[in-house]
């Protein structure tokens, strides 16, 4: 697929075609505007015809609008395999959270989008796509983007899918590409340690959050199969590898579960664990899974949580729940069935 190349690589491919090499950056501006093939015009319709087996489908299956104005977004690719995006508005700018496979095999016991397993990877292209067809769909361009921001907390867990989206973050932000500089990404993880290493290792800079929700491995091994593998110990290891290579500082997430992770003993044991690291912690009300009986906190009670992290000098807030009512908040994503679409 064509969103798969950098810009050179679209070069290489117009000249393997026997096109002159300016047709690839043509090609590759309408990619960035995410034209679809009939809508470009400066290029022949044989040479469009030759192109057509690779040129991707910028099209929206479907948008959903909820009533904080946040819109979720559902695309198809090629394949007919479906994934979700979800479009936020800040006083800072706008962010997107884009899936990056389709399903999750970390099966956590919270989350819609682990339920049915994992189907596929999305390729770096697919994860692209999504970007640019928001940012067209919201009256954006390249030089005036409205997608500023970009979190990879979509379906999926970003780093079991480590080539696709280590591939994707190089795309997304190069300056010959959209741009979108990796200070302004955030890559969400269940924990998947050695794969924090080599992100630093790797040189990317993007902002680190951990899906924690527990504060001891005990605790955490029963609602989240990761924490098998590696402890929170390790996790926090890793973490501190990260900012020492990247200056980046790392968030927690931790849902908030009614009656099982929410007492204020549960806050003093978080308080103690992250204590003195350059970190965050990302507060946010377990949001409802019809499937799963488990219920969010009350704002009470997530209040109360909140201010005793505070008082322990955690850096700590409470995210907005944000497009809950089309099923598009935290958690909420998951693997559409394919004949309920067409
Ligand atoms: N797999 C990655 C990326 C997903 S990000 C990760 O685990 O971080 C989605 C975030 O929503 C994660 O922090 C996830 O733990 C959280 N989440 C999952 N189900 C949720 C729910 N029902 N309510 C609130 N947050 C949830």
């Amino acid at each position: 697929m064509l969103l798969d190349f950098d810009k050179n690589q679209t070069i290489e491919y117009v000249k393997q075609l026997g096109e002159p090499a300016f047709r690839g950056g043509q090609l590759f501006d309408a990619l960035l505007q995410a034209k679809n093939l009939e809508e470009i015009s400066n290029l022949s319709a044989s040479f469009k015809n030759k192109i057509a087996k690779d040129y991707p489908c910028f099209c929206i299956l479907r948008k959903l609008k909820s009533v904080d104005g946040t819109t979720k977004y559902i695309f198809r690719f090629s394949d007919g395999e479906i994934v979700e995006g979800v479009f936020m508005q800040y006083k800072y700018g706008n962010t997107l959270c884009v899936s990056t496979q389709v399903g999750c095999r970390m099966g956590c016991a919270f989350c819609a989008s682990g339920m049915n397993g994992l189907k596929r990877n999305l390729s770096a292209g697919e994860i692209l796509q999504q970007v640019l067809c928001v940012n067209r769909d919201q009256g954006g361009n390249v030089k005036n983007r409205k997608v500023t921001n970009i979190v990879l907390m979509g379906m999926g867990e970003p780093l079991d899918n480590y080539e696709n989206v280590t591939k994707f973050l190089k795309l997304v932000s190069s300056n010959e590409g959209i741009n979108i500089s990796q200070r302004n990404i955030t890559l969400s993880t269940c924990g998947l340690v050695p794969k924090i290493y080599q992100l630093a290792d790797d040189g990317f800079c993007v902002n680190l959050t951990i899906s924690l929700h527990s504060t001891s491995d005990e605790k955490r091994r029963k609602i989240m199969p990761i924490a098998k593998a590696y402890s929170i110990e390790q996790i926090i290891k890793a973490c501190k590898y990260y900012f020492e290579k990247t200056g980046r500082r790392f968030a927690f997430e931790y849902a908030l579960v009614a009656g099982e992770n929410d007492s204020l003993k549960d806050a003093d044991e978080l308080a103690s664990l992250l204590k003195g690291l350059p970190c965050l912690v990302n507060l946010i009300p377990l949001n409802y899974v019809k499937e799963k009986n488990l219920l969010g906190s009350d704002e009470k009670r997530v209040k109360l949580f909140l201010d005793r992290l505070l008082s322990c000098k955690i850096n700590a807030t409470k995210r907005r729940t944000m497009g809950a009512d089309i099923s598009g908040a935290c958690g909420q994503l998951r693997r559409q069935v394919m004949a309920e679409e067409s």
